[in-house]
Order: C-alpha cells, then sequence, then structure tokens
C-alpha cells in the first residue's frame, strides 16, 4: 500500500526476551525500541506510528521464554518493492474487502441460509453493498438461546432446532471463540477488524493467538444481528430452509432462489439429506473422532511453563500435540485454556462434546478433544455412511451415560488398563456441571480409534508432564470436529456444481473449519454473488 511518500512496513521476528514481573507494556515498548533501530539501520529514516502488529509467545524452552512480534511502521520513502535489504522488513499489504460489481440483474433478493461465521459475514457483506439479504435461521436468537441451552443443561430437554450447534452465530457462539486458522487469506485481517467493529477485544488484531471467549462473543452476534438488519437485511429465526426438486422452502412457503447460499454448518445432517435426494453432488470427507480430556489448568501451567506459571503476562499454557501412524493421525483440538467441555448434542439421543471458555479463561480446568482421524474407507464411503458413523458413536454414548445426555467418562488409567469404574480424584470434570457416568470407552469407541488414542495418550504424557495421569478423566464423545461432506461447488463461480445460484460455503459446505477460515468463504460466496448481479438498489 503506497500513500503520498510514505510506505506502511512490517518489521519481523522482533525477539523480546520475557522476565519476571515484566508488564504487557513493558514488552511491547522494547519490541518497538527494536523496530525503530532495525528502520533505523534499512533506512534513512527513522519510522513513525510504530505499532505492534503481531505478537506471539515462545514457550517452548522454559528456561527463555519470550515473546515475538511484527511492527508495522510507515516511513517517508516510496518503496515500490515488496523486499527490502533486511529480510525481517517487507511491505505491509492489508487486505480490503473490495469488490467489482456485476451487471446481471437481481429479480429477487438474496437469500442466506444460516447465521453462523459463514452466514453472518456473507449476509453483512451484502448488506453492505447494498444487495438486502434475506437470512433464514433454524435456531433462535442469542438471547433465547442462551435460554434454550440453560434449559437442556437443567431438564436434560434438548431442543433439536437451537442448541449449542444451532441458532444465531452458529457453532460459534458457545466457542472458545479461538481465531486461528490454517489458511493464509488476506480476508482474515478483514474479518478479525470487522469483529471488532461488532464488540470483540481490539487485541485480536495482533494476538498470534487470537480468542475472544463465549461471553464477548454472544455480544457479537447480537450487534451482527443488530448491524444487519440497520443496512437494510433481515434475519428470519426460528425458520428451517428444507430443500427438495423444486427449490428451497420456508415453512412450506417456496423461496426464490436466484441466488441462495448455504451456510448450513456441520451438522445440519437433515438438511443434508434433503440436498442429496435433491441431487445435489455431496462426497464424503475425512474428519476426526474422539474424546474431551480435561486438565488442572494450574497443573498443565506448571508442567509447560515452569516457574513461570500462573503470571499473568504469559497467560495460560496451550498446547498443540500430535501423532501419526501411517495413514492415521491423533492429535489435540480445539484447546481451551481456563474452560469447560460442553454438551454440544443438537440431535435427540446422542451425546456429543465439544469446548468452550469465557474471554477471561478463567475456569479451573484445560480441556482439548484428542481426536484421530476418520477415513471414508471407515464407514462405506458414502456422505450418509459419514454422518451416520457419527451417529452410531453419539447414540452409543448417550445409551452408555444412561440416555439421559450423561456422558460417559473414563480415566486414563483405566482407559490404558482396560478397566473403568475409577473415578478422577484432582479434575472434577465440567460436562454439564459434572454429568458423567463411568464407563469403558472402548465399548463406546471402534478399536482404530480407541487404538490411536491409546497411542496418543503414551506420546502425549512423554511431552507434557501429567498428561496421561491416571486419574485424569476423558468425557465422550467428540464427532463434531469438521464436516463429514463436501458440498460440491464450482471453483469459480462457487455455485454448487448442477445447480446455479445455490452457493455452498462455510463449515458445513466443506470448504472452511473454524469461525475465521468460515467466515472467509462466507465472504468469498457474498462476492461471486456481487461480482455477477448490479446491487438490489441500482
Ligand atoms: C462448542 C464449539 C466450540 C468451538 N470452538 C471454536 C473455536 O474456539 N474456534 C474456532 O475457530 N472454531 C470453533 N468451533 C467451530 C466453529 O464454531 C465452526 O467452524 C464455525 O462456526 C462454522 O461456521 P459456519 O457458519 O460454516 O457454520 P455454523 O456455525 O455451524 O452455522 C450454521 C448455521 O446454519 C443453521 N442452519 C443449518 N441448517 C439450516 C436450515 N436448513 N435452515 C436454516 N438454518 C440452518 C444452523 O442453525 C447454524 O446456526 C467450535 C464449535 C463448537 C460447536
Amino acid at each position: 500500500m503506497e500513500l503520498q511518500n510514505k510506505s506502511k512496513i512490517l518489521v519481523e521476528n522482533i525477539k523480546v526476551l520475557y522476565k519476571p514481573g515484566m508488564s504487557a507494556a513493558d514488552i511491547d515498548r522494547i519490541a518497538l525500541r527494536k523496530a525503530h533501530k532495525k528502520i533505523s539501520a534499512a533506512f534513512d529514516s527513522h519510522g513513525e506510528n510504530l505499532a505492534v502488529y503481531r505478537k506471539s509467545l515462545d514457550a517452548r524452552r522454559r528456561d527463555s521464554i519470550k515473546f515475538v512480534f511484527s511492527v508495522c511502521a510507515q516511513i517517508d520513502a516510496r518503496a515500490d518493492k515488496r523486499e527490502f535489504g533486511d529480510r525481517d522488513i517487507r511491505l505491509c499489504v492489508e487486505s480490503d474487502f473490495s469488490v467489482n460489481y456485476g451487471s446481471a440483474r437481481l429479480e429477487s433478493r438474496p437469500i442466506v441460509v444460516g447465521f453462523g461465521p459463514a452466514g453472518i459475514f456473507c449476509a453483512l457483506a451484502l448488506a453492505k453493498h447494498g444487495y438486502c439479504p434475506i437470512v433464514y435461521e433454524r435456531g433462535e436468537n442469542v438471547d433465547k438461546r442462551v435460554a434454550s441451552v440453560e434449559r437442556f443443561y437443567k431438564n436434560h430437554a434438548l431442543n433439536p432446532l437451537s442448541n449449542i450447534q444451532f441458532g444465531a452465530g452458529g457453532a460459534g457462539t458457545f466457542s472458545d471463540g479461538k481465531l486461528m486458522t490454517r489458511i493464509n487469506d488476506p480476508l482474515c485481517s478483514y474479518v478479525l477488524s470487522e469483529l471488532v467493529s461488532l464488540g470483540a477485544p481490539q487485541d485480536i488484531m495482533s494476538r498470534a493467538r487470537p480468542h475472544v471467549g463465549t461471553d464477548i462473543l454472544r455480544n457479537v452476534v447480537a450487534e451482527a444481528d443488530r448491524c444487519l438488519e440497520s443496512l437494510g437485511g433481515e434475519i428470519h429465526y426460528n425458520t428451517k430452509v428444507s430443500v427438495s426438486r423444486g427449490g428451497l422452502y420456508a415453512d412450506g412457503v417456496k423461496l426464490p432462489s436466484q441466488t441462495a447460499v448455504l451456510a448450513l454448518g456441520h451438522s445440519a445432517r437433515d438438511t443434508y439429506a434433503e440436498l442429496i435426494d435433491a441431487g445435489f453432488l455431496i462426497e464424503p470427507k475425512p474428519y476426526s473422532a474422539g474424546v474431551r480430556i480435561e486438565h488442572l489448568q494450574s497443573e498443565l501451567d506448571a508442567a509447560m511453563l515452569g516457574d513461570f506459571a500462573g503470571d499473568e503476562t504469559l497467560g495460560h499454557a496451550e498446547y498443540n500435540l500430535s501423532e501419526r501412524v501411517g495413514e492415521r493421525g491423533v492429535y489435540s483440538f480445539c484447546m481451551c485454556p481456563g474452560g469447560e467441555v460442553v454438551a454440544a448434542a443438537s440431535e435427540e439421543g446422542g451425546v456429543v462434546t465439544n469446548g468452550m471458555s469465557r474471554h477471561a479463561r478463567d475456569g479451573k480446568n484445560a480441556n482439548a478433544a484428542i481426536a484421530v482421524s476418520v477415513l471414508p474407507s471407515d464407514y462405506g464411503n458414502t456422505p450418509i455412511g459419514a454422518i451416520e458413523f457419527q451417529r452410531s458413536l453419539e447414540s452409543a454414548a448417550f445409551a452408555f451415560g444412561g440416555g439421559d445426555y450423561t456422558a460417559p467418562m473414563q480415566t486414563v488409567g483405566d482407559f490404558l488398563n482396560g478397566k473403568y469404574g475409577s473415578e478422577p480424584t484432582v479434575v472434577s470434570p465440567t460436562y454439564m456441571g459434572g454429568r458423567i457416568k463411568s464407563c469403558d470407552l472402548h465399548n463406546i469407541l471402534p478399536s482404530f480409534i480407541t487404538d490411536m488414542l491409546e497411542t496418543g495418550l503414551r506420546s502425549f504424557g512423554k511431552k507434557i508432564y501429567g498428561f496421561d495421569r491416571a486419574d485424569i478423566p476423558m468425557t465422550g464423545v467428540e464427532t463434531r470436529t469438521s464436516s463429514p461432506v463436501r458440498i460440491m461447488r464450482d471453483r469459480d463461480t462457487l455455485e454448487a456444481v448442477g445447480h446455479s445460484g445455490i452457493y455452498p460455503c462455510g463449515e458445513g459446505a466443506g470448504y472452511a473449519g473454524g469461525i475465521i477460515s468460515a467466515a472467509v468463504d462466507g465472504l468469498r460466496a457474498a462476492r461471486a454473488i456481487m461480482e455477477k448481479y448490479a446491487p438490489f438498489d441500482a
């Protein structure tokens, strides 16, 4: 980005060694000073408006914990090249969401099905550009949804339409709100800045491992709702869209589908079945399944941060663990420091776990899924097979738990020694406030999963002290790690193969995994529509 005689640059790889007692502000100050020195050395200019662009913690070596920074700055030099003399300095390319409007005429307002991250960002982008989208969401708005989930926790009466998977904000609302992603798309920083404008904390822009927390995310979703309405968009909650060869229907009324975005999420099994019956090309895809493990956060901090455990500037320890045996992997997934295990069921008669935390991450436990890759060959290589395999694990967990959404639990020691019945002694399982029942998970999960879990636990126990301690509880089952299917779409138009005007996007369509990548895919779908059609008010 070239401003009049000004260039915005990034100075990367600035390391600040952490010493006990240093505040976040102290550390940032040192980083900015170091960046200043680097800029003065590389240019005959001092650099202006220096600011932290990215900040990450490197705690791999407990004796030299350091923060690694990227600092952005403006230099008063005309810079028309991407690289400078110093390989740690480069031009800072910021993204905006620009669109070249199409000219085709829209006969009807675009439809967006689903108000999760993909649906939200798609609808907001369409509304901001004058396309007046109509959103249909099978679940409730945030407040009513929270009440439904609380009722489920209290009375074990699941609302299959509005729960931890379905409703305003989609699966992301009851989450840790971790905003990391593996996709390297310039739109990621646009999504972050939009989240900040909707009320997310400013520091998500610069933290290498940003998170929001469910308490703040709920407000962000409510603000997205208000923002959409104020921009001429419309949301219909408690309205499930059904699909048939005749088109899309809401409450039995046929919807105009000149342009319809399907941002359904990975748990819309009934809609997947309808799409298959309606002739959409849907393929199975690999996903993972396993259990959710819990440790005392303080013990994890001690094991991973040593004397720095409990240090507010460093925050809680986080882990990323994996092991591979042949074509199968076992890995930690969606780790929630200071969080809780949630009851993420969306279908009656199934028990599903996932993780959530508040912004403060002030829960006693840390939890994460330990998941094993499930391959299409494990379930007959069909989309229905992929869904039925998940469902079979969830209903087995429901049955072994006692049939009231109590979840099966087994300690690591019992699991590794083929026993069950031991109670966790130090860590109190958090699923539904401790609604667990001691079971043998080998009776619920197939051996290709339990074998890999055993391999993983033993390996992870060597990497983090106490990870595989005998009394550590594991609650099951974790099945909704990503979408079990992909709705095939054209690579350029993003329309479903054989169904022009229908735009499958986000996690449920099999093109994203996580909040950020789902939001980015929602933006891509919006851009595809806007680059074909002129704005509604044109
Ligand atoms: C408990 C939990 C914690 C998570 N933690 C994180 C995290 O920390 N970080 C992260 O990046 N990801 C996390 N995830 C994953 C993340 O939430 C998803 O990847 C993301 O929400 C996918 O976005 P999406 O918009 O594609 O789908 P979803 O968020 O699943 O939204 C789809 C929406 O479509 C609606 N819908 C479905 N079918 C229909 C229909 N027929 N008619 C109308 N509406 C319909 C659903 O009700 C839902 O609201 C978590 C998920 C869960 C469940």
